[in-house]
């Protein structure tokens, strides 16, 4: 703790959406201010900060007098260029670390990365012509899922290939990016662990989320989920393997498929994560303190369930009736236009543990 930020202090966050909104409300409770950078004016989290930069990642001059006026940087999002990274680098550290980020950018170093350390993923092929393809499906067979390497998030960047013979509209549908063919799982849930990491190497993981998907985005998280005492744990484990092997530091998302055969995962995201939005009003210290704390480098915090929960994202319309959401943790993000597939919210109802 010799090293950790006092209160008064500011840390930089890139990206101003919902998930910066709610960092910088944590930070505000925890006595700390928050700087945006974030190239759309008027973004959620702007409404909330201390200070905003307003800038596209290309912009020298902004990023250096960013970097300059914090005393950390964090990031609510994954695709950040390298350019900019390493300019901030150069005057403050960014935490989570660059190879978190490095490898959660992109698919084939992340299903690398966790094989490397044992930890179970889909069958995958790294695809970069349709010829490639039609000899990866005579391996991985169908059905199965070609994804973009980079830049997917809500389900964009997939195609699902139900037929061998289908590789070429496939490909073609992705416009020739760098691809990944994952077989595809028959997992009886999906789950995902919220886990976070102190700089002093302590892991604190939430009790795992059941998630729903709906037209490709999360719809609704439930904690706990349906899982054997030894999935539970397996889950728990396998995060906490993850940020170790990472000398990770803040909050990481773990997505798993549960299937008979044990636990896969799916993906990383080394941010706070929408299915532990949930952790807001059933748990003492939510994500978003968390992940403050760690990149302040105080102690975390503790990350017990004191109820169980059930997170429903509001996506479009569906927030349209928030004031009659009572009974409930209501968290609105302040977004002007309200877009289908947008989220503009969620809602967490909790009930006490039996
Ligand atoms: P992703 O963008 O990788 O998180 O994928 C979005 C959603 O697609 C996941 O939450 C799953 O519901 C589904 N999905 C992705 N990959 C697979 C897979 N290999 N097998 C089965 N379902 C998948």
């Amino acid at each position: 703790m010799t090293d950790h930020l006092k209160p008064g202090s500011t840390i930089g966050i890139l990206g101003g959406g919902q998930l910066g909104r709610m960092l910088s409300v944590a930070a505000a409770r925890l006595g700390l201010k928050t700087h945006i950078f974030e190239p759309s004016a008027d973004a959620p989290a702007s409404h909330v900060a201390y200070r905003v930069t307003t800038a596209n990642y290309d912009d020298t001059n902004a990023l250096v007098t960013f970097a300059r006026s914090v005393d950390v940087v964090t990031y609510e999002f994954e695709n950040i260029p390298t350019e900019a990274l390493d300019i901030i680098e150069s005057i403050c550290p960014i935490r989570p670390g660059r190879r978190a980020l490095a490898i959660s950018q992109d698919r084939i170093a992340e299903k690398a990365f966790l094989s490397q350390i044992d930890i179970k993923v889909a069958p995958y092929a790294q695809i970069d012509s349709v010829e490639n393809l039609q000899a990866a499906l005579t391996t991985i067979g169908a059905p199965s899922i070609l994804k973009t390497r980079r830049f997917g998030y809500d389900g964009k960047g997939q195609v699902r290939i139900t037929d061998a013979g289908d590789a070429e509209s496939a490909y073609a549908a992705l416009k020739g990016a760098p691809a990944v063919l994952e077989g595809f799982v028959n997992f009886e849930r999906e789950i995902s662990v919220i886990a976070a990491r102190g700089i002093d190497g302590a892991v604190v993981c939430y009790d795992p989320g059941e998630n729903v998907h709906k037209d490709g985005i999360l719809d609704t998280t439930t904690v706990p989920a349906t899982l054997a005492a030894g999935q539970h744990m397996d889950a728990v484990l396998m995060a906490g393997k993850i940020l170790n092997a990472l000398d990770y530091v803040g909050v990481m998302g773990v997505e798993l498929f549960v299937t008979p055969e044990g636990l896969i995962v799916n993906e990383i995201a080394p941010r706070v994560h929408n299915t532990g939005h949930w952790t807001q009003n059933a748990s003492v210290v939510d994500q978003f303190e968390q992940h403050i704390r760690a990149v302040a480098g105080w102690q975390l915090g503790d990350g017990q369930r004191h109820a169980n929960a059930v997170m429903t994202n509001l996506i479009g319309d569906d927030v349209l009736s928030y004031a009659d959401f009572t009974g409930a943790g209501l968290h609105l993000y302040g977004k002007a236009d309200v877009k289908p597939g947008r989220k503009m919210g969620h809602v967490n109802r909790i009930s006490p543990i039996e």
